[in-house]
């Protein structure tokens, strides 16, 4: 049996904080602070209940007069939600805002049931409100880092930071998946691909092609170009690999095609950088012919999925102490990775890097 003072107890339904005032559903303070989100001037001195004249200045301004108590309260609700899901301005919120906005329109003095095409709770939408008012500030904050030089405990405490926006148990109510979705991506865009990417090209064009809007699917990448070209020429493991092979299936004949040999392609490893943080388990296939000056000319391609959730490999193999954020990589991305998989604001792809040398040399 409950007692009577938790049968009693009322709860704003705005902050869910506890108050004992008159109001049927918001605390003083909140009832306060409405009249500023709202836009609406303070009521007159002589208004006995502050709440009931805000419902009926928000039915009024809605252009609809005579409603009983309860829908005038409804009303209210799904006007004020309407009022903090326009302040998120993230686009993904436009179908809900769309749907509030015509149960709004249905609400008449004639209609005879409260229509709900979206259900929710004014309390919920108060805390993604605050969560995304915390978002900005933190995006604000993270603009004035310099990725370049940072200390790498300064970075990891950011990234750390934005850990509340990869919540998982958020994606069960739609509206929060809207509002954590959003987050996500904003994330991903400017804080890894336009801050902690900015310089890793490669990797910064990858997971920009990974980051899909709702719905959408990612294409398969190709990629030729002379910024991956001169990666590649100057990666350890490239060329260490192309070294082997062509000692290994090149020295008698002076050409070969690496699938007469090895049917799945050999494994590259990248050793860090922009290479490291694109490919984690790709596969090599390259056909090779000697010139008579010993340079070679290669045609080959570099085959990977992309999968951000392969980031946690990483660790396994980064020994290197200049990759500051390697380590970030390696644990707290992936982790975030992983959920933002979970939220389809990261999908998985096949990316293929093609590459065709002439004269190259080997050393
Ligand atoms: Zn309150």
């Amino acid at each position: 049996m409950e007692n009577n003072n938790i049968i009693n107890e009322k709860r704003c339904v705005l902050c869910n904080k506890p108050y004992n005032y008159k109001y049927a559903m918001f605390g003083r303070g909140c009832l306060d602070n409405l009249y500023g989100l709202l836009e609406f001037s303070k009521p007159p001195r002589f208004i006995w209940n502050k709440e009931s004249y805000l419902c009926t200045q928000i039915a009024w301004k809605n252009h609809k007069f005579f409603l009983s108590k309860n829908k005038k309260y409804a009303l209210a609700q799904k006007y004020i939600a309407l009022n903090y899901l326009n302040r998120m301005n993230y686009g993904f919120l436009d179908d809900i805002k769309e749907g509030i906005l015509k149960d709004i329109n249905s609400i008449s003095v004639f209609s005879k049931n409260m229509v709900d095409t979206i259900s929710f709770s004014l309390n919920d939408i108060y805390k993604l409100f605050n969560y995304t008012q915390k978002f900005d500030e933190l995006i604000k904050g993270f603009q004035n880092i310099n990725w370049e030089d940072i200390d790498e405990k300064i970075a990891e405490n950011f990234i750390k930071s934005m850990s509340f926006i990869f919540d998982v148990s958020k994606k069960v109510d739609p509206i929060s998946y809207a509002v954590f979705y959003s987050m996500q991506y904003t994330f991903w865009q400017i804080v890894v691909i336009g801050g902690m990417l900015k310089d890793k090209k490669l990797s910064a064009r990858l997971l920009s092609n990974s980051l899909s809007l709702f719905g959408k699917e990612p294409e398969d990448l190709i990629i030729q170009d002379s910024i991956t070209d001169n990666l590649l020429k100057k990666s350890v493991v490239f060329r260490d690999t192309i070294k082997e092979l062509t000692e290994k299936y090149g020295s008698e004949t002076g050409m070969f095609d690496l699938k007469d040999y090895e049917k799945d392609g050999v494994l590259l490893k990248f050793e860090g950088g922009d290479l490291l943080y694109s490919l984690h388990k790709a596969t090599m296939f390259v056909k090779a012919i000697k010139n008579e000056d010993n340079t070679w000319n290669l045609e080959g391609e570099i085959n990977d999925t992309y999968d951000f959730t392969e980031f946690k490999d990483l660790k396994e193999y980064v020994d290197n102490k200049e990759e500051i954020l390697a380590d970030v990589f390696s644990t707290l991305l992936n982790n975030f990775g992983v959920v933002s998989y979970e939220y389809g604001v990261i999908k998985k792809y096949d990316v293929k890097i093609k590459f065709n040398f002439s004269n190259y040399k080997i050393d």
